[in-house]
């Protein structure tokens, strides 16, 4: 990266990262990965993740690598992997020689699940996944109940699984399950999918098989393979962590990496699912998947936008666990801070009226030395521009009849040509119909370049280009490819809310010197936005898109919210467009109300934020508060168990109030109950069964917290993995969390998880 890694970023991902290198953990090695399934184009919420696997590699030096994680043979492509790589590179990031694909560990992953199937820990299953779904797996608040197939033997189990990969059995007619527990408060865990068949071509593996791993099988332990230490990934696989950590446990492999969630990013007046860009190209609403109106990585570089400004935005974001939309506007900002100082201003008019300068000799150039940047842009080099008789203005900046407050030209009065002279409009010559064909207009000689030599004031300043060394341009003007915030809220189609002004192509006339301008260079057309030059671009037509225009949003939002009036060049930028200014949201701040979270209860900033975006869980925390509970423990409940739970429910408001919750974290507290019968306790209030402590008693739930209790089953569970208990004891301590994760399993969940951790540490020292 050509700004180096940034001192400054800091983040709880990068901090954790920080702290596993300072204690040394995994011999202080920092290695991620960036694991994109090669089945469409890079987007923009996939740079936030490539900034930050690849950053926090390199600000640890560790390494990054790039892994296709191409497990579905329908949907993937080479052309996928070809364009990943080439945005990745373009972001300005390298994985030297650790290119990977799920792909190459086909066989490695297979020998695994006849490992499982060998250690009892997995099953073929006939059920199909809509009988599985619909009779087997239970709800969130019923238990689940065991496939006929969960019995089978081993030996039948081998047999199957081996002929499902000789390509016995036809899709969807057998898949290896996990065998886990029916009972999980999890779902994820009660005996997940590892294996179906499909028979279909695979890109890189061709015909080879018919048995592919599924992404909760392959994916950790592609991670194991190649050393990942810290497997960082979005909030929608928070749930499948406990699986995650659970088949790298029962495969044994040596190496355990750790999982991390991060919020995905999402962007007002966009989509980001691959299915739906997707969908947009093959539809044929843009043009393909580099089409400028795209939020693709390839989309956004055809439009304008550098490396620098794409990973300066993904450092002004963040990286936090809660949800948030980050507006347009401020992607758009930081692409016009990055622009500034990279694109000379030039002049170029969209709306061409000619203007006649009837005292300035036919056939006569000027030709001024100007400059290419304003003045506060420390950059140096000019063009010539020639000034001659016959001129192009834009027809907005002329009006027959000016408006109070207009500044620009009108008959009879004056304005500035950029870098040239003071005019005066003496006529307007129309058609037959009434349109304005032209103006007359006299110069005043003593201003050439600057201030007329009388000293009289002269308000406005335009552009114009001559109209005998114009260069003709294709100019592409493109806006948000969708008309609202959040394209098909509800039960919209996301297509209805397609913007069909997203895209202007008009031809205008640039001033001489873009007669030499190449694809890829960055210009500002003054008064009008920056540009880029676009590769259609040739010999004699010069195509250029509109990277973004130059009224920002963002910026007056920001300035109005601080009381303060927006600076404004005059010259530069038009006045203020009377379309209101979205209020854009600011990520970094912190509301006041969960400053004030922060400030009294000493919560988590990520919390606050986070129950402060929640209407129904800003109250129930406040309830909670009232009723004298832990703050911090209520907002982590919220937050990591509650709010989970209301999504994945659909709905906004959980069905109790702050007083049940404030009575839970106390029966976490003072530990009756474990973790996870937490879990299962706010499951049954979910359905409505009452108060927490009701629901302990009526089900006669307790945590079992004595080691005399423990202890047996910790003897137990150490004997059955006499080899884990090796590793353990050779220095592997990430296998601790694995042993600690089969006794709490063993107990049904009701242990308490720290007095098995003790045991286990004190039976493995011992
Ligand atoms: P789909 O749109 O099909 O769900 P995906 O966007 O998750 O796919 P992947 O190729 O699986 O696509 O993503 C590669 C990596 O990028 C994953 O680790 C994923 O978590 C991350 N990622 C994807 N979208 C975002 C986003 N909007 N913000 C941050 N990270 C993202
Ligand atoms: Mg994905």
């Amino acid at each position: 990266m050509s700004e180096g890694p940034s001192p400054n970023a800091s983040d709880f991902i990068r901090e954790m990262i920080r702290a596993d290198v300072a204690s040394k953990k995994h011999d202080g090695a920092v290695v991620t990965r960036f694991p994109p399934e090669p089945n469409g184009y890079l987007h923009i919420g996939h740079a936030k993740s490539i900034c930050l696997n690849f950053g926090a590699a390199e600000e640890n030096g560790g390494r990054c690598h790039l892994r296709f994680d191409d497990t579905n043979p329908s949907t993937e492509d080479i052309e996928y992997v070809e364009s990943i790589q080439r945005d990745v590179r373009w972001l300005g990031f390298d994985w030297g020689e650790h290119l990977y694909y799920a792909s190459d560990y086909y066989e490695r992953l297979y020998m695994l699940g006849e490992k499982l199937i060998e250690l009892g820990r997995a099953y073929v299953c006939d059920l199909t996944e809509d009988e599985f779904a619909n009779d087997y797996r239970g709800t969130i608040t019923e238990h689940g109940k065991d496939s006929p197939y969960r019995a089978r033997s081993k030996d039948e189990n081998l047999d199957l699984f081996r002929r499902m990969r000789a390509g016995e059995f036809a899709d969807g007619a057998k898949v290896l399950r996990a065998r886990i527990d029916m009972t999980s408060p999890n779902m994820k865990m009660r005996d997940p999918p590892l294996y179906r068949i499909k028979h279909a071509h695979h890109y890189r593996t061709g015909d080879a098989w018919c048995l592919y791993p599924l992404y909760d099988f392959a994916h950790c332990l592609s991670d194991s393979f190649e050393g990942i230490t810290h497997s960082l990934c979005t909030m929608e696989f928070e749930s499948a962590r406990e699986l995650y950590d659970w088949v790298v446990a029962a495969t044994e492999v040596p190496h355990v990496p750790r999982q991390t969630e991060f919020a995905r990013l999402n962007l007002s007046y966009t989509v980001m699912s691959k299915r739906k860009l997707l969908k947009l190209v093959k539809d044929g609403v843009v043009a393909g998947w580099d089409d400028p109106r795209m939020p693709t990585i390839s989309g956004m570089r055809r439009r304008g936008y550098t490396p620098e400004a794409i990973r300066a935005f993904c450092k002004r974001i963040g990286v936090a666990k809660n949800l948030s939309t980050v507006d347009l506007a401020l992607l758009e900002h930081t692409v016009r801070d990055d622009l500034n100082e990279r694109a000379p201003r030039v002049l170029a008019v969209l709306r061409p009226l000619k203007v006649v300068v009837e005292s300035w000799r036919d056939g006569e150039v000027d030709v001024l030395d100007a400059p290419y940047w304003p003045h506060d842009v420390p950059k140096e080099g000019t063009r010539p521009l020639p000034f001659t008789r016959e001129l192009f203005i834009d027809r907005d900046d002329f009006a027959e009849e000016p408006p109070k407050g207009f500044k620009r030209l009108a008959p009879g009065r004056e304005v500035r040509l950029r870098h040239a002279y003071v005019v005066r409009c003496t006529q307007v010559i129309k058609d037959a119909q009434g349109e304005i064909v032209e103006l007359r207009c006299t110069h005043d000689a003593s201003s050439r370049g600057g201030a007329p030599a009388d000293g009289r004031k002269i308000d406005g300043t335009i552009q114009w280009v001559s109209a005998t060394h114009a260069t003709p341009l294709e100019v592409r003007l493109y806006d948000r490819l969708f008309t609202t915030e959040s394209p098909g809220e509800g039960d919209r189609d996301f297509m209805e809310d397609l913007n069909p002004a997203a895209l202007t192509s008009v031809s205008a006339l640039g001033e001489a010197s873009l007669a030499n301008a190449r694809h890829g260079e960055h210009y500002q057309l003054e008064r009008t936005g920056f540009f880029v030059v676009d590769p259609d671009t040739t010999e004699g037509r010069i195509v250029l898109n509109r990277t973004v225009a130059l009224k920002d949003a963002w910026a007056r939002a920001q300035a109005s919210s601080a009381g303060a009036s927006p600076k404004v060049d005059a010259a530069a930028r038009p006045k203020a467009q009377k379309t209101p200014a979205q209020a854009p949201r600011v990520v970094e701040e912190l509301a006041p109300r969960a400053r004030a979270w922060v400030d009294t209860h000493a919560i988590a900033e990520d919390d606050a934020r986070t129950l402060a975006a929640h209407e129904a869980l800003a109250r129930v925390f406040d309830e909670a508060l009232a009723a004298s509970a832990d703050a911090r423990a209520v907002a982590g409940l919220l937050v990591n168990e509650i709010l989970g739970e209301l999504r994945s429910r659909d709905t906004d408001a959980p069905p109790f109030g702050g007083a049940e919750v404030a009575e839970l974290v106390v029966l976490a507290g003072d530990g009756t109950l474990s973790r996870s019968q937490v879990k299962d306790v706010l499951g049954h209030m979910f359905a409505g069964e009452g108060a927490p402590r009701a629901i302990v008693e009526a089900r006669g739930l307790r945590q079992i917290a004595s080691e005399d209790a423990l202890a047996p089953v910790v003897d137990r569970v150490l004997a059955d993995n006499a080899d884990a208990v090796a590793r353990l004891r050779g220095g592997n301590a990430n296998v601790l969390g694995a042993l600690v994760g089969m006794v709490m399993k063993a107990t049904g969940g009701k242990a308490n998880a720290k007095v098995v951790r003790e045991l286990v540490q004190a039976r493995v020292a011992g």
